[in-house]
């Protein structure tokens, strides 16, 4: 019984640990887009960041992760042009 016990604990922890990880991922999707400090920076003085990072992102259309940002970058300016 001590034995089957164990085993149930360890099937519940696993479970567990796949639906933090997948609400992780979720979260991660949920995430509102958010730019980058040195990006809004550079975006108030209409340039574009020149960080080699940042540039990157951008190309993904994304809002570097590496200097704060996350999720996709907003195209609302070239909407307007
Ligand atoms: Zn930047
Ligand atoms: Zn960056």
């Amino acid at each position: 019984m001590k034995i089957q016990k164990t085993l149930l604990a360890l099937v519940i922890g696993s479970a567990l640990a796949v639906g933090a990880a997948f609400a992780a991922d979720a979260k991660k999707d949920a995430a509102p887009a958010k730019v980058a400090a040195c990006c809004a920076k550079a975006a108030k003085d209409d340039k574009a960041c020149g960080h080699p990072c940042c540039v990157a992102a951008a190309k993904e259309s994304k809002n570097c992760e590496k200097c704060g940002g996350a999720g996709a970058v907003e195209t609302k300016k070239e909407a307007k042009k």
